[in-house]
């Protein structure tokens, strides 16, 4: 499989280039992922000219809007600069398929970055200069923070994202026709219902409109909503649902024992007490006795390679 290329502050790599001069290197971004994904860095604060070590840079609320500005030396305003450093890497960013940025950065924090007050209090109420201008220019890039990634709901549902988003850039918007949308929307179909089933139902609904002749407005009203459904997590009652969609496509062939053994494992699964791999480990065993089109086809049943183990812990 070709690495899926991903954005990444340049500290989260162990690239030293943080105001002090050291880095903020991730083990689990540069051990685990690292095997799936290349990742792209940026360090703004370097890329405006900043040296390293350099003076340390705060968010402020001011007349004139967020600023970021010198900690001890108010009078360094590097706003504009932040902006412009992000604007001219937007050509490269959109060939990316999901971006990991550095919490609490006045540059990079995707959201509650401190910013102070004309009192010097803080409020963690802000963003990034730079995590803003790349949220607002790209909004349906998966994008999520390091200090978040610890949380295994939020990891499994980003990673989810970057797999999902990056099959469709690569595999089909270039290429999309109507067949094509169709077909992505059945194999996602089942991931989509598990994060929210009425906005699954609204998907399906967008996708039937497309002809030939709508196709592209269709198609990018449809990704919108696919990619913000997907940033919803996905519940245990709503896995439940999907789970026990998929157990109905066996209902011919399993007998009553096996049939008792799935609404047992997938009753634990509900109460907390067995994570999501056991009751989809049990039906992908039924599948393999008795396989069906649909369901191998489908990307819920391996939304992202199995060694990432994410599904071991939610
Ligand atoms: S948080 Fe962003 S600006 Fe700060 S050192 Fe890391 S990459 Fe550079």
């Amino acid at each position: 499989m070709d690495k899926i290329p991903i954005g990444i502050s340049a500290c989260l790599l162990g690239e030293e280039v943080r105001h002090n001069g050291g880095h903020k290197r991730d083990a689990y971004i540069t051990g685990t992922l690292a095997q799936y994904f290349s990742f792209l860095s940026f360090c703004p604060e370097v890329g405006i000219g900043l040296g390293t070590p350099r003076p340390a840079i705060r968010l402020i609320s001011s007349d004139r809007g967020i600023r970021a500005v010198g900690s001890k030396d108010s009078s360094l305003d590097v706003t504009e600069q932040l902006g412009t450093f992000s604007q001219a890497a937007f050509d490269k960013i959109a060939g990316l398929s999901g971006f990991i940025l550095k919490r609490a950065s006045p540059s990079c924090g995707m959201e509650r970055v401190k910013v102070y007050n004309e009192k010097n209090m803080p409020d963690p109420v802000g963003s990034g200069i730079f995590a803003a201008e790349v949220m607002g220019r790209f909004p349906l890039l998966p994008i999520e923070e390091e200090g978040r990634l610890g949380d295994p709901n939020l990891r499994e549902n980003f990673i989810k994202r970057v797999f999902i988003y990056h099959r469709w850039r690569t595999e089909y918007l270039e290429t999309l026709t109507v067949q094509k949308l169709t077909e992505f929307h059945a194999q996602h179909k089942l991931i989509f219902m598990s994060h929210d089933q009425n906005q699954s139902r609204a998907l399906g609904k967008i996708a039937a409109l497309a002809n030939k002749d709508n196709l592209a407005s269709v198609a990018e009203e449809y990704i919108s909503l696919a990619m913000k459904t997907l940033k919803v997590i996905a519940t245990r009652k709503n896995h439940v649902n999907v789970l026990q969609h998929i157990q109905g496509y066996l209902k011919k062939q399993l007998d009553g024992d096996d049939k008792q053994e799935l609404v047992e494992v997938i009753s634990r699964y509900h109460r907390g007490e067995l994570p999501l791999i056991v009751p989809l480990t049990l039906l992908l065993h039924h599948f393999r006795k008795s396989p069906n089109e649909y369901i191998q086809q489908s990307w819920y049943i391996n939304p992202y390679p199995e060694e990432l183990k994410l599904r071991n812990l939610v």
